[in-house]
Formats: C-alpha cells, sequence, structure tokens
C-alpha cells in the first residue's frame, strides 16, 4: 500500500473519534515492530524516527538521514495497512529537507530556544518545502516539560497559549499542532495531569487537528478522555525503547548465552532468537496504545 498522509490519517481519527498512534521507532526492528502491532490490529499507524536522536550530537558514529527514510518508505508501501512516515521533532533543518528527499511525508520541527517569530518564519519555508512534495508538517506550540528518570525530576515547560496557537496556525498554515497542555516528555511512571479545559479550548480555537506528545506518561482513562475532546494524534516513544531493554534483560538473565550459538541468539529468528523476542515486546507496547486510542480495525475505513 502506498504512504498515506498523516493529515489523512488524522483527520479520519477525528472524523470517527479516535487518535492514531505515532511510535516512534529507532531501528529496524523497532520500525517493524510498530508495523506488526498496526497489522495484527488492522490499524492504520504513523511510524517514523526522531530527529533529536538521529541528530544528537551525542552521537559517536553520524546517521544519514537518507537510510532511516528510505527504510521507513520500503516498510510502509509494504504494509498491509495505511501508514505515514513521520520525521519527528528535528532540530536540523537541513535534515528535515533531506527527509522528505529521502521518503518521510511528514516532518516536524523543534527549537525551543528560537523566537515566535523565528519559528513562524521556519514553519512558513517548511510548509512550502513540505507541501510542494506532498508532506505534512508539525509544529509545536508552547513546551512540554522533560521528565528526568535519573533524578526523578521534571523540568518547567509553558502550556499552550490558545491565541499564539491561533495565531501560529494562521500565519504558517501547518497541518497539525502539538500542544502543551500538562503532558511531559519522556515520562515513565504514569503521573502527568491533562488540562482538560485547556484542550477543550484549543479544539474550540485551533482550526487543525491537535497532537499529544508524551503519551508513555499519562493514564489509560487520561489518553480516552483527550481523545474524547478533540485529540487525533498521539505520540508514543519512551516505553518502547523500555519494553525493548526489559525484554533483552531478562533474555540475558535467562540465557549462558557463552554456550550458546550466536546465531541462534542474534538473526535466525527463532525462538530463541533475542532481538525478535524484544521486537515482539515492543509490537505488545504498540497494540496496548492502539486498542486505548480506539484505532483498532479501522484500516479497512481509511
Ligand atoms: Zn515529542
Amino acid at each position: 500500500m502506498p504512504l498515506v498522509s498523516m493529515k489523512r490519517l488524522m483527520n479520519h481519527a477525528l472524523a470517527n473519534k479516535y487518535a492514531v498512534g505515532y511510535f516512534e521507532a529507532w531501528n529496524m526492528d523497532s520500525i517493524l515492530a510498530v508495523v506488526d502491532a498496526a497489522e495484527m490490529t488492522n490499524s492504520p499507524v504513523i511510524i517514523g524516527f526522531g530527529g533529536q536522536f538521529i541528530g544528537s550530537m551525542k552521537r559517536t558514529i553520524k546517521e544519514n538521514i537518507y537510510h532511516y527514510g528510505s527504510l521507513g518508505k520500503s516498510i510502509a508501501e509494504n504494509a498491509k495497512v495505511p501508514v505515514a512516515l513521520l520525521l519527528n521533532e528535528a532540530h536540523d533543518i537541513a535534515m528535515l529537507i533531506n527527509g522528505l528527499k529521502a521518503g518521510f511525508n511528514a516532518i516536524m520541527y523543534e527549537d525551543h530556544g528560537i523566537s515566535l517569530n523565528e519559528l513562524i518564519d521556519i514553519n512558513k519555508y517548511l510548509v512550502r518545502t513540505a507541501h510542494y512534495c506532498g508532506a505534512d508538517v508539525e509544529a509545536e506550540i508552547g513546551e512540554l516539560p522533560n521528565a528526568d528518570i535519573s533524578t526523578g525530576s521534571i523540568s518547567q515547560g509553558r502550556k499552550t497559549d490558545p491565541d499564539e496557537a491561533a495565531y501560529f496556525v494562521e500565519e504558517t498554515c501547518i497541518d497539525a499542532l502539538a500542544v502543551s497542555v500538562g503532558n511531559v516528555h519522556l515520562l515513565e511512571n504514569k503521573k502527568s495531569d491533562l488540562d482538560f479545559e485547556l484542550i477543550k479550548i484549543l479544539r474550540k480555537k485551533i482550526k487543525v487537528p491537535l497532537v499529544l506528545h508524551g503519551g508513555t506518561g499519562i493514564l489509560p482513562e487520561n489518553l480516552k478522555e483527550a481523545i474524547k475532546l478533540g485529540m487525533c494524534k498521539i505520540n508514543v516513544g519512551t516505553i518502547l525503547k523500555r519494553g525493548y531493554l526489559k525484554s533483552i534483560q531478562s533474555y540475558l538473565n535467562d540465557h549462558e548465552v557463552d554456550m550458546m550459538d550466536p546465531h541462534d541468539i542474534i538473526g535466525r529468528g527463532g525462538e530463541l532468537d533475542m532481538l525478535s523476542g524484544a521486537r515482539e515486546s515492543v509490537a505488545d507496547e504498540v497494540v496496548k496504545f492502539i486498542k486505548i486510542f480506539g484505532c483498532e480495525n479501522m484500516a479497512h475505513l481509511i
């Protein structure tokens, strides 16, 4: 099935009162796991990679965005369900433009260190370029707090101002707006406190679909309530990496790998394959969220 536009998936979700998930991957196993889950549940899905991770300054080996775009596009085009491909939260404009060339059909720029006017100018440029390529643009107004698991602290953040958001959307013609409504990035203990009143106000004022980042740290009942109020795309990342790690950790605890054939552990894909098990654990997490989002069995309706 060819790539489907993220806007089309979001509009279908909005019209049918569910949310489509963006499940952030980091390599081939994880992006395949997301598609496994979408196919198992007959759901539309947004797959993709985090620009801030692929382009991280901490990387010891520099990555090429073309590899990620080609991989994602090929996987999307061979999926049995409708799939959009997002390059999420990149700080680097060149990476986003190259991402469009590489096959991503949705992009998002992120930088909280610049003025509103600068953010508008950058997004106008991205919208012009992306729309020319048939791709969509997501942007964020306000700033999500970040959780730090090592200290247990949560940074300040800034809730989305409805007037500023409406002005921004009008000026830039972006396709989707991510909002800061009590949701927290990287939060794993399920305690973010959503501001449902603010979501209601934003839904009324903003003309484009709304996106909720930080899905890992939100209770299922609060996710459902946010969807009822009009959130139609929800981002999930952290919990997928956690699930992957836990699966590998428990495998290593349970097996004497030094005494085993390494091909059985990695690459053969049989019952003993550690990475296949980790892929399945990511898919299991994704399935749980797809069910919470009400997205199951929506694929054939698009
Ligand atoms: Zn995010």
